[in-house]
């Protein structure tokens, strides 16, 4: 039965056992720090289990946690979920977790930018080198593993530029060189569900569970699933690092898994109507929407995604002067400039090809136009066409 229900069904019962509800829908919210025992015995057996889901203390998660974790793990076919307060500690805490002094790892050239400042800021204090790679190198990879190489780590699609990767074709030739590397992959933008990593053999999927679970804009969160290779090492690792989420996040994090489905169906039914307008567009050079043919990389998407989200970017025939660019962005009525995205809003921010390039190590960018990154929100697709057409109105 679980594995033959569609992904809306699975969206809306995951995690919801009535351990975890009480008899209620919903799970129930614990916040505790202290868990009381009645007794020495009851203790002990609390100790023994503290990693196999029974309350022990609050750093190590409550049934509010543990609903959220299981549906987690159910959702992206893992064996364990570990949480985080923020995307960026979940990216951290798993790479840390497979590395020690002397070791190197491979690192996407176009990964989140702070993935990055992770690898080359602190990872290389102690002694762990990295080496980043063209994200759409595929398998030739295996050219850059060294016998001490413990983690590649991929991203697709890539962020801001949206190469998708030949993710099951890398795992393959990673595997034959060396099976024991661990891969993980920071899988935020398909949320988990729209790209399968671990039935691809991806070791770790990772996600910053403040863009489309959170999917509101108002809260932080980071979700880590792992296979059975993994999780012990991750689980204790991050335990020890001190990383844990509160209660309340945990329960929006499980709350917006509901709505995910029919959220994820409106934001890829709106950004690929607006990919397909901004084709037509004169002003355009090309768009980097995974579904459309002109982003590199989408030959993977169709045979490897189960659908899309709302994230793309497309570039200018045109580079904008800094002036140009300013009116351009200053002036839209619903899209919004901010950092983030998988929010109910629509965003908008924008970046010259030599600024994309500094914060790309490798595989730097073919363009010369002006890029501008959009994320589609659950707005009515005319209005938000209308927004953009009077953008370009004012760069015309
Ligand atoms: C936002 C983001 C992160 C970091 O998430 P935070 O919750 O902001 O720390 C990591 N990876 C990607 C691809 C992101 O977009």
């Amino acid at each position: 039965m679980k594995d033959s229900i569609r992904l809306e069904t699975q969206l809306v019962i995951a995690g919801r056992d009535k351990r975890y509800t009480q008899g209620a829908v919903n799970p129930v919210i614990q916040r505790a720090s202290s868990l009381v025992f009645d007794s020495v015995k009851e203790k002990k057996f609390a100790t023994a289990n503290r990693a196999n889901g029974e309350l022990f203390y609050g750093r190590r998660g409550t049934y509010t946690h543990f609903a959220f974790q299981k549906a987690m793990s159910e959702l992206e076919g893992g064996v364990g979920c570990a949480l985080y307060p923020c995307g960026a500690a979940a990216v951290t805490n798993a790479i840390l977790a497979f590395v020690e002094s002397g070791d190197h790892i491979l690192v996407t050239g176009a990964a989140y930018e702070p993935t990055q400042d992770f690898c080359t800021k602190i990872l290389s204090k102690f002694n762990v080198e990295t080496t980043y790679y063209d994200p759409m190198i595929g398998t030739g990879i295996v050219d850059l593993i060294r016998p001490n190489t413990k983690v590649v780590f991929l991203e697709s699609p890539s962020s801001i530029t949206m190469e998708v990767q030949d993710v099951p074709g890398m795992v393959k030739a990673i595997r034959a060189v060396n099976p024991e590397i661990v891969i993980m992959i920071d899988n935020t933008w398909a949320a988990g569900v729209l790209f399968k990593a671990l039935d691809f053999g991806v070791d770790i999927s990772i996600q910053a569970g403040t863009k489309y679970t959170i999917g509101h804009s108002d809260g932080m969160l980071g979700t880590a699933v792992s296979n059975a290779r993994c999780w012990d090492r991750l689980r204790e690792n991050s335990y020890l690092m001190g990383q844990t989420l509160d209660a309340d996040t945990a329960y929006n994090g499980s709350r917006g898994l509901r709505t995910l489905g029919i959220r994820l169906r409106q934001h890829e039914e709106s950004s690929i109507k607006i990919a397909q307008w901004l084709m037509n567009r004169p002003e355009v050079e090309r768009v980097n929407h995974p579904a459309v043919a002109q982003c590199p990389g989408h030959e993977y998407f169709q045979r490897d995604f189960s659908g899309s989200s709302g994230l793309f970017s497309f570039v200018l025939k045109k580079r904008l002067s800094d002036e140009q660019l300013a009116h351009f962005l200053d002036n839209f009525t619903l899209f919004h400039m901010a950092y983030s995205w998988g929010g109910f809003e629509s965003l908008i921010l924008a970046n010259q090809p030599e600024e994309l390039n500094e914060i790309r190590p490798a595989g730097a960018v073919d363009f010369t136009g002006t890029l501008v990154r959009v994320h589609i929100g659950l707005e009515a697709v005319e209005d938000l066409i209308a927004d953009l057409d009077a953008g370009f109105g004012r760069i015309r």
